[in-house]
Parts: C-alpha cells; sequence; structure tokens
C-alpha cells in the first residue's frame, strides 16, 4: 500500500500502466476487479488521481452476495458474546488505525485532517455502542398464564447492502456494518465510488477484527451495482444514505422488490437566532456549523434565520468568517478545505448567482478564492448571503458548500412558520437564553433534530439519527436502538408447557383460544 503523508493507505491494486487501483473486499480477501470500466479518485486539492475505482462487474457483485449468503449461516450461530468480542476489538483497531483512516479522508474528501478525525471518531462511537449488542438484542418476555409463556426474539435478516455518500466516508460505513453485524447480519457495502479509501482500511481492520471471511464485503460502483443490490432477492435490507434522488429512486426499486429500506437525504438546516441569544456564543456557532467541513455535511447549518435585527449580527459573523482559513486539509490551521469536485464548486457558485440575480445581497464573497501551492484546488471561501427569499433557488436548493443564506423574520412564530414550510426536516437549531422560547421551539418545530444552542444536532450513537419529512424515507433510524430493529425482525413465540395432570380431558375446542 501506498502512503500519504507518512499514513499508510488502504491495500492498493496496480493497473497495466502503473497507477493504483482500489480493491475490492470479498470473501475476506482483498481482490482486484476484472472491469473495464474505472472511475478516477481525484485530490481535491490537487485534482491528481489518487485511484482507479472498479465499477464492479455483475459476476463480482454476484460473488460478493453469494459469499455474504453463504458466510451468513454460520455467522448468526456465532455466540453474541463473540460477536461483542469482535466488535470490541475492531472498535480497538479503529482507534489505533484513527490517522491513517483520517489521512485517506483527507486525501481523497478534501476535510481537514482534524475534521477527518471526527469523522471517525463519530464513526468509532456507534460501533462501540454496538458492542453492547448481548443487551440490545434482549427480547420482552411475560407469563401470560401459570403455565404459558410469551417472548420475542430479535433475529438476523440475511444479507443485507450499505450505500454510502462521500462526504462521510468513515462515519457512514461505520453507522451501517457494525450495527448489521452485531445483529447477526452479513453485509455488502458500496462506499461513494468518490472516496472509497477509508471503507476500504475499515475492511482490513475488520479481518484483523476477526471478522470472518464472507461477513463483510465491499464493493464498488454507481448506477448499475446499487440497482443489483435493490433487485437482488437474497438481500433483505438496505441502509443508504445521500441525494434525495437517489434515496428516492433506491426506496422505490427496493421496496419495490420487497426489502427493508431506510434512506436518509438532502437537507436544508436553519439556525434561528433570536434577539436575545449570547452574541459570541451564537455567532461562532453558525460560523462553524455553515462553513465546516466546507459546508459539505448533511447537518451543516447552511440557513441563518434572524429574528429582528439582521445588521445587528452581519459585520461581526462576516468578520469571523473571513478569518477562517482555506487551505489543504494537510495543512496546520486549516479550518476549511476544498470541495469535493470542480463540478460541485461550480454548481454552488451558480446558486450564488443565482441568489444575486434573483435580489439577495452578498456579505462576503468567497468565489475566486486563491490558496498558495493548490491554485488547482476546488475551493470555494466561505460566502455570506442576505435578503433572501424563500422562493429563490438558494434557498430551495441544498448548495452544500460553504455558502450561509441569511433570511430575516420578525417573530418567533413566522420563524417556525418557514422552517415547518421548507420539505426537508433534518435538523434545526435556535440560539436563544430563554428557556420558554427554546421549549416552545422544540414542541413546535416538525423538524428530526433540534438543537438548542447547539448547531449541529448530531445524536450520539445510544440515540439514533432521526431526521424527518423530505430528509428521510423509511420507518427505523440509523443506529441507536431503531438500528438494531432495523437490522432485525422480530419473532413472537407462544410455549405452552403443561403438566400431564393438567392437560384438558374434555377434548379438543374449536374456538378462537
Ligand atoms: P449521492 O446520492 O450522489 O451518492 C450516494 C450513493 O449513491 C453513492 O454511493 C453513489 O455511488 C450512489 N449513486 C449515485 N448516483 C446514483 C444513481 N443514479 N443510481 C444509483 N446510485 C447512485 O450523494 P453524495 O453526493 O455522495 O452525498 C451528498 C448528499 O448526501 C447530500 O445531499 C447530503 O445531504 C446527503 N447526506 C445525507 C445525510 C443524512 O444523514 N441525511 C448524511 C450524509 C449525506
Amino acid at each position: 500500500p501506498s502512503t500519504y503523508h507518512g499514513r499508510t493507505l488502504a491495500p492498493q491494486g496496480k493497473r497495466s500502466d502503473g497507477s493504483p487501483t482500489t480493491l475490492m473486499y470479498i470473501g475476506g480477501e482483498f481482490v482486484e476487479s476484472e472491469t473495464t470500466a474505472w472511475i478516477p479518485v481525484r485530490d481535491p486539492a490537487t485534482q491528481a488521481v489518487v485511484t482507479w475505482v472498479p465499477e464492479s462487474t455483475p459476476s463480482e457483485l454476484e460473488r460478493a452476495i453469494a459469499n455474504a449468503q453463504e458466510a451468513f449461516g454460520p455467522w448468526r450461530r456465532t455466540t453474541l458474546l463473540n460477536r461483542q468480542r469482535i466488535l470490541t476489538k475492531l472498535a480497538a483497531l479503529i482507534r489505533e488505525n484513527h490517522d491513517r483512516l483520517a489521512a485517506s479522508i483527507v486525501q481523497e474528501q478534501g476535510k481537514t485532517y482534524i475534521d477527518a478525525r471526527g469523522d471517525v471518531e463519530r464513526g468509532v462511537q456507534v460501533c462501540e455502542v454496538a458492542c453492547n449488542v448481548p443487551t440490545l438484542l434482549m427480547g420482552e418476555r411475560v407469563a401470560v398464564s401459570r403455565d404459558m409463556d410469551t417472548y420475542t426474539i430479535k433475529e438476523p435478516l440475511g444479507v443485507v447492502a450499505g450505500i454510502c455518500p462521500f462526504n462521510f466516508p468513515a462515519m457512514i460505513p461505520l453507522w451501517m456494518f457494525p450495527v448489521a453485524l452485531a445483529c447477526g447480519n452479513c453485509m455488502v457495502i458500496k462506499p461513494s465510488e468518490k472516496d472509497p479509501g477509508a471503507a476500504m482500511i475499515l475492511a482490513e481492520l475488520a479481518t484483523q477484527a476477526g471478522v470472518p471471511p464472507g461477513v463483510l464485503n465491499v464493493i464498488h460502483g454507481a448506477v448499475d451495482c446499487v440497482n443489483t443490490l435493490c433487485d437482488d432477492p437474497r438481500i433483505k435490507a438496505i441502509s443508504f444514505v445521500g441525494s434525495d434522488r437517489v434515496g428516492k429512486h433506491i426506496w422505490n426499486r427496493g421496496t419495490a422488490s420487497g426489502k427493508r429500506v431506510q434512506c436518509n437525504m438532502g437537507a436544508k438546516n436553519h439556525g434561528i437566532v433570536m434577539p436575545d441569544a449570547n452574541k459570541e456564543q451564537a455567532l461562532n456557532a453558525i460560523c462553524g456549523a455553515a462553513f465546516g467541513a466546507a459546508g459539505q455535511r448533511c447537518m451543516a447549518l447552511s440557513t441563518a434565520v434572524f429574528v429582528g435585527n439582521t445588521q445587528y449580527w452581519m459585520d461581526e459573523l462576516a468578520a469571523k468568517a473571513k478569518k477562517l482559513k482555506i487551505d489543504m486539509g494537510m495543512n496546520e490551521g486549516a479550518d476549511l478545505g476544498p470541495l469535493i469536485t470542480t463540478a460541485a464548486r461550480e454548481r454552488a457558485e451558480g446558486l450564488i448567482q443565482k441568489g444575486l440575480d434573483e435580489g439577495a445581497t452578498m456579505v462576503l464573497d468567497g468565489r475566486g478564492i486563491q490558496v498558495k501551492d493548490y491554485e488547482k484546488g476546488n475551493f470555494l471561501g466561505p460566502t455570506i448571503i442576505r435578503g433572501v427569499k424563500p422562493y429563490m433557488e438558494c434557498y430551495k436548493e441544498e448548495i452544500f458548500a460553504p455558502v450561509l443564506v441569511c433570511l430575516e423574520v420578525d417573530t418567533l412564530d413566522e420563524a417556525i412558520e418557514l422552517v415547518n414550510a421548507n420539505p426537508y426536516g433534518n435538523g434545526t437549531a435556535i440560539f436563544t437564553q430563554s428557556g420558554a422560547i427554546a421549549r416552545k421551539f422544540e414542541q413546535q418545530i416538525d423538524v428530526g433534530q433540534v438543537g438548542i444552542n447547539v448547531p449541529i444536532p448530531v445524536p450520539l450513537p445510544m440515540f439514533s439519527f432521526t431526521g424527518s419529512r423530505g430528509s428521510f424515507l423509511g420507518d427505523l433510524h440509523q443506529y441507536g436502538k431503531e438500528g438494531i430493529l432495523f437490522f432485525s425482525k422480530a419473532k413472537t413465540v407462544t410455549a405452552l408447557w403443561r403438566e400431564a395432570d393438567a392437560v384438558d380431558s374434555t377434548g379438543g375446542h374449536t374456538n378462537m383460544p
């Protein structure tokens, strides 16, 4: 394997011209694809091709699913304590390899090194909570009469699939496979073709932790690969995180073939700033949450709603945003790195321009920024536009870039109405010093994850990631108790054990017992 800033990357293959390839992980082995369709992964800070990702061929997808299917019987019979031991070891290995994972994320995804460590941290925490699986899988039992018990058992589903987005290359696979495996399932996972490196390191660590061959498989590609996962009858459930368009497609196609599907999708997260908010705290929070990870978080606080006097906040907000350092992610002190692709940057710039054309006002323009030594990078500096109205494209679309759009309303009621009228329901936050205002907001807001003076309220993994409305399709959310329910099916047993002398001697009855 090659290295990046001194950290060892995932095992790699080689094309005939010597350029590196991303391998697949099938049946416990890293294997080279025989495909002729390769997708380049470019370092977003330099455009240098880091690796070529294969579009796994139909026979390779078949091999991955068949391996998972074969491994399922023995894996489901593995004792809970053994599964716990393997996951505990995996969590420890992830921590030992934290730097490697983070470096791979910087190289392929572009976020800053410290932020990439956070990506790994929030993922490994899910694995650590999944180690509690012996308790999490406990069912219910009640003695319904002297000689009859009813009890539930949570059984694994079989082979399940995970389909991941580019923006959290470690965290999202870790939302999926530790929970799926803990419940006794085998998984075929498809990382984003834009940055599969972290998932490959995770596969390597899973082997070291003792995950048996076939229990976890990693394949690559995009459309065809995803459609195979949706259609194959051996796959019982799909966990997806990504964009609306793809999520809806996977939902329709997966549920049409009878699968259980959960889809976490796009977002437009509003931060409501009340006049009584602590100024420094609110502005720091908004700045970090709007521009961190270059705005490429599904929980980015991309929309600020100022209640009352907006001007009171603007100068200081712009001054704070201006101070952020835009740089290549491995460089010391970088606050935000480049966007994932040139197309993503151009799309964001287009939406900024559209906002201005539709009548919004520029407060801070991050377009055209040049980063020394990284002139080819997909950089966009923090951008703030105000006077934004709900009909504008820059409000309706998820920009997914370091762009904060600011709206102004007169009252809390108007702010709540605005947020509730937006189709998305991933996250929202309110900044206030009033408990009564916070309580009212919490009760009246129709968004699945609410922060009170907390800008990015991603729940810790003992809870679930409860995005709602347009940001989610499904019934059971990722990780936490809902994650356990998603990856298991309930069986309810009613058992009668009666002593011989208590058996009814009057014969069988035909009434409904
Ligand atoms: P994406 O939908 O483009 O890609 C996600 C996955 O779908 C990838 O693995 C990709 O290969 C696959 N895919 C892409 N096009 C496809 C097609 N036509 N048919 C079938 N599969 C296809 O998403 P992305 O750009 O990688 O990620 C960014 C999006 O993900 C944003 O909208 C963001 O809000 C969302 N996201 C949501 C959450 C959440 O929890 N709600 C978390 C992270 C990201």
